[in-house]
């Protein structure tokens, strides 16, 4: 190379870099994490008025927080988180009265009964008696008895939660059952946060609800985000690493409240329809732009075998899904071929394309 070579690449490095540090230099970064829907929540945004960055967090977190009020299904009778409860309230009244709730619990359960019917029951938010049994929500989870299975079955049943837009009221038809949002509240209040951000002009932001992750437009170094999906069975390993821009990823995977017993290995996602744990995946990653149809269609096609789950996620638009299965391998979408990287491969059978 020449000298007169050199020169013409050194100032376009130099002023490249400059580019770059101006560009960089428009955006003071805001975090703030806070403890809610028993997850550890992180919103991060960027812009040029720390005070607005602020101002904007403040209400997001507002917001998520009314949701996850609305749908906590743990406070003690009685008390003032009971009440503001929808959630508590309609649970109480099963089997005896409908019960006015806010917009978003019907937005949300209308959601869940939907997925619920093209999922063929795979999914299903009254699955409340089924969680209780296990003990899932508690500290002391178990195995329960095929009879006491049987029982629960009876009160699981999306057809049995009638959901009534007019009136704004939610009633289950049987004393006994019980709703449980576990998959929906938290991905359903990450979208409102995401909205709540938007309203205020942010237009570049990542919120993480303990792995459900939404981004708003590009990072502060206008690249996509860049989202590592954890390996489920070697801690603190990355399986794959996803581009994200203005969407949202969700995991359901089988790591997170998991037991042993009698040589079997038992978690908190359960089949609907045999009442026990479901089998066939052990990660499942949902991106779509939606963080509330997101939880729901992780939790979806955790429970469907693999085959089903890729089949049914390529017919709905904009929907894209990576999978691990329990037989280790990894299969996701087509579209995903060219912006994923697979950063395991060593320890899982990967055929791109299949
Ligand atoms: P996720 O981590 O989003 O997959 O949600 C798991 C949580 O959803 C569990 O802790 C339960 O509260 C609830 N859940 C478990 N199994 C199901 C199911 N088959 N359909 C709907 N919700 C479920
Ligand atoms: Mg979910």
């Amino acid at each position: 190379m020449t000298r007169r070579t050199i020169l013409p690449i050194a100032v376009l490095v130099l002023l490249g870099g400059l580019a770059w540090f101006q560009y960089s230099r428009r955006f003071q970064e805001y975090r703030s994490d806070q403890f809610l829907m028993d997850t550890l929540i992180s919103i991060t945004v960027y812009g040029k008025n720390q005070e607005l960055l602020r101002t904007a967090v403040a209400a997001a977190y507002a917001e998520m927080r009314r949701i996850a009020e609305l749908a906590d299904g743990f406070p003690q009778p009685g008390t003032a988180a009971w009440r503001s409860s929808d959630i508590c309230r309609i649970n109480d009244q099963a089997g005896k009265a409908p019960v006015p709730v806010d917009d978003d619990t019907v937005a949300m359960l209308l959601q869940a009964q939907k997925y619920s019917r093209l999922s063929h029951g795979a999914f299903d938010v009254t699955v409340g008696p089924l969680m209780e049994l296990w003990g899932f929500g508690g500290n002391n989870p178990h195995l329960p008895s095929p009879e006491q299975i049987r029982a629960a079955l009876t009160l699981v049943n999306s057809e049995d939660m009638i959901v009534n837009k007019q009136d704004h009221t939610v009633f289950l038809r049987k004393a006994g059952m019980k709703l449980d949002l576990g998959a929906v509240a938290k991905g359903y209040a990450t979208e409102k946060a995401a909205s709540v951000l938007a309203q205020y002009g942010i237009d570049k932001a990542l919120i993480d609800a303990g792995g459900n992750i939404r981004v708003i437009g590009r990072n502060s170094r206008n690249s996509p985000w860049k989202i590592g999906i954890k390996d489920p069975r070697t801690s603190d390993a990355i399986v794959a690493i996803l581009p994200l821009v203005d969407t949202s990823a969700v995991t359901s995977a089988d790591y997170y409240r998991a037991f042993e017993e009698q040589g079997k290995r038992y978690h908190h996602i359960l089949d609907p329809r045999t009442g026990y744990s479901a089998t066939h995946t052990i990660s499942a990653t949902v991106i779509t732009k939606d963080a509330g149809l997101a939880d729901i269609l992780s939790t979806v096609f955790f429970v469907l075998p693999a085959e089903k789950s890729l089949e049914l996620a390529a017919t709905l638009p904009g929907v894209e899904l990576f999978l691990v299965t329990a037989d280790s391998r990894i299969r996701h979408s087509p579209t995903l071929s060219g912006t994923i990287e697979i950063t395991r491969s060593d320890a899982y059978r990967y055929d791109e394309g299949r």
